[in-house]
C-alpha cells in the first residue's frame, strides 16, 4: 500500500472548528467513508426473507429478527448501538440464529440457516451501487497524505467487502493499515485495534484521531486515549447518541484537514 507525502511534518489537524496535533487518522468504514444505509438495511432484508422462506417462518419471525438486529424495516433505520450497526458478522449470525432457535428449530440447524442465508446476504460482493462515498472522501485522504498524515481503516466488516470498497472507490493507495472484522487478532471496539495500528506505525495511541459513526467507535477511541474522537453524523448513530462520546461532530470526512 502506498504512502504519499512527508513522513515527519508538523501535524496539526483541523476537524471542523477544532484542531489537535496527530500523526494518523483512523477511519471506520460504513457510515464514515461510505453511506451506511445504502448497504446494510437492504442486505438484511434480502437475507431475512431468504431465511424465513428456507425455515418456513412468517412475519412474526421477521419482526423478531429485525428487533434482534436493531433494524426497523418500516423506515429503513438502524439502531446506532445495535448488532447490525456494530457487530462483526460472526457475532451477527449468532444473534439471528438465536431468533431462529426461539421459533422451534434446533440450535445446530438454526446456526446453519443463519450462516447460509444471512451470511450470504451480508458477505455478497458489494456492487458499485451499494458503495456511495460520504462526501469528498478522496480529496480529504489525499490532503492528509500529502501533509504527511497517515490514514488507516478499522472496520468490523469483512476484508473482502472492505477490499471491494477500496477498489470501487480507488482508495487503496491512501491506507497504510486496514483492519477488518474477520482478521485474526482484535476487533473493534477492543482498544487493542488502535494500539495495534499505533504500534505498527511506531506511534502512540495519543497520536491517532479516530473517526466513526457509532458510539462503539468513539467510546473505544476515548478509552484508548486517542488524540480526538470524531463523530460522523448521518450514519448509524444519531447525534444524540454520538454527542456525549465525541470531541467534535462532522457531516463528512471532508471536514478533516491538515493545518
Ligand atoms: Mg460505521
Amino acid at each position: 500500500m502506498g504512502y504519499i507525502g512527508r513522513p515527519m511534518a508538523n501535524n496539526l489537524i483541523h476537524v471542523a472548528d477544532i484542531e489537535a496535533p496527530a500523526r494518523c487518522v483512523v477511519f471506520d468504514k460504513d457510515g464514515t467513508l461510505i453511506d451506511f444505509h445504502a448497504i446494510w438495511g437492504p442486505r438484511l432484508e434480502r437475507g431475512a426473507a431468504a431465511l424465513a422462506e428456507a425455515a418456513d417462518l412468517g412475519n412474526e419471525f421477521l419482526g423478531q429478527l429485525y428487533r434482534a438486529a436493531g433494524y426497523d424495516p418500516a423506515d429503513g433505520t438502524t439502531s446506532g448501538q445495535g448488532p447490525l450497526a456494530t457487530a462483526p458478522l460472526h457475532q451477527f449470525t449468532v444473534v439471528i440464529a438465536s431468533v431462529v432457535y426461539q421459533h422451534g428449530i434446533n440450535w445446530d440447524e438454526a446456526l446453519e440457516l443463519s450462516q447460509e442465508h444471512i451470511g450470504a446476504a451480508m458477505t455478497a460482493r458489494p456492487n458499485p451501487k451499494e458503495i456511495i462515498p460520504k462526501g469528498a472522501v478522496t480529496e480529504s485522504l489525499r490532503r492528509l497524505n500529502e501533509a504527511g498524515i497517515r490514514t488507516t481503516i478499522a472496520t468490523t466488516d469483512n476484508r473482502s467487502a472492505t477490499e471491494a470498497m477500496l477498489d470501487t472507490l480507488d482508495l487503496r493507495r491512501f491506507f497504510t493499515d486496514v483492519r477488518c472484522g474477520d482478521d485474526t487478532g482484535p476487533v473493534k471496539p477492543d482498544t487493542a485495534v488502535l494500539e495495534g495500528i499505533a504500534a505498527t506505525l511506531q506511534l502512540n495511541v495519543s497520536d491517532l484521531i479516530m473517526v466513526g459513526d457509532t458510539v462503539s467507535d468513539l467510546a473505544m477511541a476515548r478509552k484508548a486515549g486517542a488524540a480526538l474522537c470524531v463523530g460522523v453524523t448521518g450514519g448509524a448513530g444519531s447525534i444524540e447518541q454520538l454527542q456525549p462520546h465525541a470531541d467534535v461532530l462532522i457531516e463528512d470526512v471532508g471536514q478533516i484537514r491538515p493545518a
